[in-house]
């Protein structure tokens, strides 16, 4: 069968692997030159599956929206007049309470999960190094912050997910360079979880993808898809093509192919920034991945730099680059690794995210025949990409899926 992936991020090349391991022929249709351009290019680099959660958590958004007006917030809003951002955000509120935040958390952890399996399976047959570094730490300012945290320790106590919750000296010895200075009233520490390169990881996924015949066509950008009597039609700019069937994997510029051929779901872009500069005392620097809660800003160790990551921005069309977001990443990498580097030598970057308001992805079939969707995977998109491209690949194939779709595919949205 033909299938066609529009989108070469970490979950579009994912999902061409897994589509040419189940022997089909498979095309990426990418509108930019290369892989991992876009959303997976800035990523934070952390795996963490125990520790996914959705944003629409108990006391999330009374928390979010009081941080509104200060300039270090990790949440902004650009276009206040978007009826779709309401939209949005009305059903992001309406998911917050803790019964939908224990069953949306769910649904996140088993795709993150499997997707963990799938890495690990992957990493021994192929012998892929992606910078990976394991163990993850969350860092709590405030009692506020430790307050917020508590139905998420609860959830992975609940789940007899491996965590704790060190002290002084423990948390010496899983980050030795932490700087004791700043204000800490806790931490969580996953020590199953990972952090890594994503980029690194996607192209390498690429070419174990390009030796099984998948072809990448580059600088193609998809306007518009239709139903034909044998598959699908697809437009991209001046000329169409056609193919049996169809995986969007187009990430955060979804919602107007989507909207196109009728299908209404609850996406929205979200906007965010990354720092990455080179380490300059490595003594100094992170071991793994570390975040800072009150800012939701991660601090990733990727080989010899390090990246700073975070920020919501709702609303957001362009890619310019925001200077009091870029100072809260400054601000959170000097505060507790301030020797590691001089950041203020770091390049800058920014990209967008698809979202849905209650957090699980879109993954399998939509109400138009042969068109698929992997999308929606949020600020977790790396984790969860490699289980998400088996499951389209099973889907597309006609197989039984590994795990239970409960809640992951587009079917709780209509
Ligand atoms: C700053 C930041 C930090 C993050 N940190 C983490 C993290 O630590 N851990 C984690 O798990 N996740 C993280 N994420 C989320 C994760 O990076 C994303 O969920 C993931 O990269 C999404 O992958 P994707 O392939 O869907 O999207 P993308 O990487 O954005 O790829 C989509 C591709 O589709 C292409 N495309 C779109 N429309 C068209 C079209 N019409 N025609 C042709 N091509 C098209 C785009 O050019 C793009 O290359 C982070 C995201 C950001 C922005």
């Amino acid at each position: 069968m033909q299938v066609a992936v529009v989108g070469a991020g970490v979950i579009g090349v994912c999902t061409a692997y897994f589509l040419a391991e189940a022997g089909h022929e498979v095309v990426v249709i990418e509108r930019r030159n290369n892989v991992a351009e876009e959303a997976s290019f800035g990523d934070s680099g952390i795996l963490a599956p125990s520790s996914i959660a959705p944003w629409a958590a108990p006391g999330v958004p009374k928390a979010f929206f009081s941080h509104l007006f200060k300039a270090e917030s990790p949440l902004f809003f650009n276009r206040a007049l978007d009826p779709a951002l309401w939209s949005w955000v009305r059903r992001w509120v309406k998911e917050s309470d803790l019964a939908r935040y224990q069953v949306n958390r769910e649904r996140m952890q088993r795709i993150a999960f499997y997707s963990s399996d799938i890495m690990q399976q992957l990493r021994d047959r192929h012998q892929l190094d992606y910078e990976q570094a394991a163990g993850y730490l969350q860092l709590f300012r405030s009692e506020r912050d430790l307050q917020l945290a508590k139905p998420g320790f609860d959830f992975l106590a609940a789940q007899g997910i491996r965590h704790d919750l060190p002290d002084a000296d423990a948390l010496h010895a899983i980050e030795p360079a932490l700087n004791t200075n700043t204000p800490l009233a806790g931490s969580l520490h996953l020590p199953a979880d990972e952090s890594g390169n994503c980029p690194l990881f996607t192209r390498q996924i690429r070419q174990l993808a390009q030796a099984m015949g998948v072809e990448f066509h580059f600088g193609c950008d998809v306007k518009s898809i239709r139903q034909i009597a044998r598959g699908v039609d697809i437009r991209i700019d001046d000329y169409s093509f056609s193919a049996d069937k169809i995986v969007l994997a187009s990430g955060a510029d979804s919602a107007k192919l989507l909207a196109r051929m009728g299908l209404n779901l609850p996406v929205y872009p979200v906007k965010s920034y990354s720092a990455t500069a080179t380490i300059r005392n490595f003594e100094s620097a992170p071991i793994a991945s570390v975040v800072d809660e009150a800012y939701k800003v991660a601090i990733t160790r990727m080989g010899n730099r390090i990246r700073l990551a975070g920020t919501a921005e709702f609303g957001a069309r362009s890619s310019e680059l925001r200077q009091s977001a870029l100072n809260t990443l400054l601000k959170v990498g000097y505060d507790w690794f301030p020797d590691a580097c001089n950041y203020n030598t770091a390049s800058f970057w920014s990209g967008s995210s698809l979202m849905m308001p209650d957090g699980p992805p879109l993954l399998g079939a939509t109400s138009v025949r042969n068109v698929y969707v992997n999308l929606g995977h949020g600020s977790t998109g790396w984790a969860m990409a490699a289980g998400s491209g088996k499951v389209l690949a099973d889907i597309v194939s006609g197989r039984a899926t590994d795990i239970d779709l409960d809640g992951l595919t587009a079917t709780r949205f209509s």
